[in-house]
């Protein structure tokens, strides 16, 4: 049976992604990992299922679906094989257009966040900086007013699909002097003179998502590309960073749940001194344990969703949510690579990839000390 917040037409959904995923995507993994991306060509497939638009209105080519859909999408894409795929997926549908629909004019959702959810138009969103990671409000990327256009200056690093992004929200800085206030979001495409893809970055995991850092040098982007109203921009972001982190929890728990089907399937199999080596209670324990962790932070993740689909916006649980399941998904991964011994250290192994791809989801979309500090200050410390 299941879950209670998944009716059937989820479970349905939950299918048609399932066979999607594994016809589609499964099979070249190994092949995306190795090219260190995937083709576009997998966007516009994504988008011709509906996939990349499922909770956004029908107006704009969505399929008018519920929270819960994104959550179904993040679990499912775990079956790639390949973490990058989901977050590439996931940068595109949860992070770079959300902001597009809450605070875009008609004019930029028609030219961005319709292909996009089409699978048109691959987005990006351009928050980190050298200097400003964390510390959100130190960003220093400046955007000059200039008659009908901003100028932009600046660089961005770690950004997931964007060196092949046909278009960036990026977070600007429009007043000097206010550290929180003075933020502003862009839309920035692919190009657009004075922007540029500086470098694309080697990652531990992840192979499969493209990360970059972008220069922006004396850039001019329309004044009809500010995205929101200005000196908003870090609201507008905080905003947002918390559905995408409540869905990166759930697409952690799937892969966590993952590694942990693969290490009682390979410590089952695996005899030594005569036994199974997952039936050793040194080691039966060690995965009732991870299988517990899992669940409780699957039900905390169902829980919060619950009440994002309800209207709330509980980001203290939501960050309790994004802290507990990303660490508990890589301890999972951490003893399943160590049940398969040996092989779990071999580059062919599926567990070594889960290993890297989930110890980056302890640092993307804030970082469990940031996290901590959210919870801290909700707490009223
Ligand atoms: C795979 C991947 C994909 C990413 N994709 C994107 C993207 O698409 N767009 C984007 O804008 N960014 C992206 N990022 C960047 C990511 O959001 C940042 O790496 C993250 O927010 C941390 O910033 P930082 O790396 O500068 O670390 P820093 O902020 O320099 O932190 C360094 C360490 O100090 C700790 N720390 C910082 N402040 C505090 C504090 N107050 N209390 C206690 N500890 C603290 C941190 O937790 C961390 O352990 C991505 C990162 C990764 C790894």
């Amino acid at each position: 049976m299941g879950h209670y917040i998944f009716s059937d037409e989820h479970e349905q959904l939950r299918k048609s992604v399932r066979r999607f995923v594994e016809r589609e995507l499964a099979p070249y993994a190994d092949q995306w990992e190795a090219a260190g991306g995937f083709p576009d060509e997998v966007f516009r497939k994504l988008g011709a299922q509906g996939f990349l638009g499922l909770r956004y209105p029908e107006e704009y080519g969505g399929q008018g679906g519920d929270y819960y859909t994104a959550i179904v999408l993040a679990e499912e894409l775990v079956g790639a094989k390949a973490g990058g795929v989901g977050t590439a997926v996931e940068v595109h549908t949860e992070m770079a257009t959300p902001p597009i629909l809450k605070f875009g004019t008609d004019d930029q959702k028609q030219r961005f966040l319709v292909p996009a959810i089409k699978g048109e138009k691959i987005s990006a969103l351009a928050i980190t900086e050298p200097e400003a990671g964390s510390d959100v409000a130190a960003i220093r990327t400046m955007a000059v007013r200039d008659g009908d256009e901003y100028v932009l200056n600046g660089s961005k690093r770690f950004i997931t699909n964007g060196c092949r992004a046909d278009f960036a929200v990026v977070v600007t800085r429009t007043a000097k002097e206010e550290h929180w206030a003075g933020l502003t979001l862009f839309i920035v495409e692919k190009g657009t003179p004075g922007f540029t893809v500086a470098k694309k970055l080697e990652k531990v995991g992840l192979h499969s998502s493209d990360t970059a850092e972008l220069v922006f040098e004396d850039c001019h982007v329309p004044a009809a590309n500010l995205l929101g109203q200005e000196n908003q921009g870090f609201y507008h972001i905080m905003w947002e960073l918390q559905g995408e982190r409540l869905i990166g929890a759930a697409g952690a728990v799937a892969a966590g749940q993952r590694a942990l089907d693969l290490a009682i399937e390979y410590g089952t199999q695996r005899r030594q001194f005569g036994r199974s080596v997952a039936k050793f209670q040194a080691n039966r324990h060690r995965l009732a344990e991870h299988a517990t962790a899992l669940e409780a932070a699957r039900q905390m993740v169902y829980a919060t969703a619950w009440r994002v689909q309800n209207g709330e916006y509980p980001v203290k649980e939501i960050s309790m949510a994004k802290v507990f399941s990303t660490r508990v998904a890589f301890e999972a991964a951490d003893f399943a690579l160590q049940l398969h011994g040996g092989s779990g250290y071999m580059m062919e192994s599926e567990i070594q990839r889960l290993w890297r791809d989930t110890r980056a989801s302890r640092i993307a979309a804030g970082t469990d000390e940031i996290m901590l500090e959210v919870i801290a200050k909700e707490l009223g410390l």
